[in-house]
């Protein structure tokens, strides 16, 4: 089996979560394995498509396996929310451990068939693949809609029919952060956790409160999805410290902000890691 599974597994039995964060450059990559270290974790590390047309699949690759080889940690790699083939291709063939084909805007049916195209694809060569059902609604889109919830029925036919590995479900959570307090309908959780045996997946973990994320993980979550809240303190931090010096050894100016950041992921490791 893929070891990554096998882990996923590991913390989804121990009723625990597994840190998934974004990172976008050599800083914050450092500042997440940084967390990982000081907490003693395993973490997530996750490339949405943009990251790789900015990095490159290739070198993104190499910096998350070399990054995690000299801060001695166990990192996963997983493309985040790929809606293109042949980018997930790519991802499959340079080595990543894991693979998210969204197609949750799509019908049903079109979901179902691209998505078991991808775990085709990534299972010949032991690659996991999570997919989304239901609509969690993206930066730029209109909020959550009770009709965009994942249901358990679709839930247990969509993991049937397409064989994938995680499920990310809607259960009222949204990308970037929230306008207003989302409600989490952890019932339909609990309900979707019954009917599958697969690891959940929490999309949208920043601005939730710390209740929120641990009841996620009773209810049956055991990856938490965690980017915004990354980019909004690495940026806020540099932006504060830059107005107050000249200095332009940006090897030095870009450090507060990866202090900062690695502190935000520990605390985040620390809930996923409570039982
Ligand atoms: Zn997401």
């Amino acid at each position: 089996m893929n070891k990554f599974l096998e882990s996923i597994k590991r913390y989804q039995k121990n009723k625990k979560a597994l840190l998934a964060t974004n990172f976008y450059n050599a800083e914050t990559l450092h500042a997440i394995l940084m967390a990982a270290k000081r907490e003693n974790s395993e973490v997530i590390l996750q490339t949405s498509p943009a990251t790789l047309y900015y990095l490159g699949v290739d070198m993104a690759v190499a910096m998350v396996r070399a990054a995690a080889n000299e801060h001695n940690v166990t990192a996963w790699l997983h493309l985040d929310h790929a809606t293109d083939s042949a980018l997930i291709l790519q991802c499959i063939k340079a080595g990543y451990d894991s693979v998210m084909v969204d197609a949750s805007e799509l019908e049903f049916s079109e979901n179902v068939q691209l998505t078991k195209e991808i775990v085709s694809a990534a299972h010949e060569k032991y690659i996991a693949v999570e997919a989304e059902l239901g609509y969690i609604p993206k930066l730029g889109q209109s909020g959550v809609i009770e009709s965009g919830l994942t249901t358990p029925k679709q839930a247990e036919n969509f993991v049937s029919q397409t064989g994938i590995d995680l499920l990310a479900v809607a259960i009222g959570t949204a990308h970037g952060f929230y306008k207003e307090k989302p409600k989490l309908d952890f019932d339909r959780l609990k309900e979707i956790r019954n009917v599958t045996n697969i690891p959940l997946v929490l999309h949208g973990g920043s601005g939730l409160s710390h209740d929120e994320w641990q009841m996620a993980i009773q209810n049956g979550i055991c990856k938490i999805n965690f980017a915004t809240e990354i980019k909004d303190t690495f940026m806020k931090t540099i932006r504060n410290s830059m107005m107050e010096s000249e200095e332009i050894d940006l090897r030095k100016v870009f450090l507060p902000g990866i202090e900062t950041t690695a502190k935000l992921v520990e605390s985040k490791i620390q809930i996923c890691s409570m039982n």
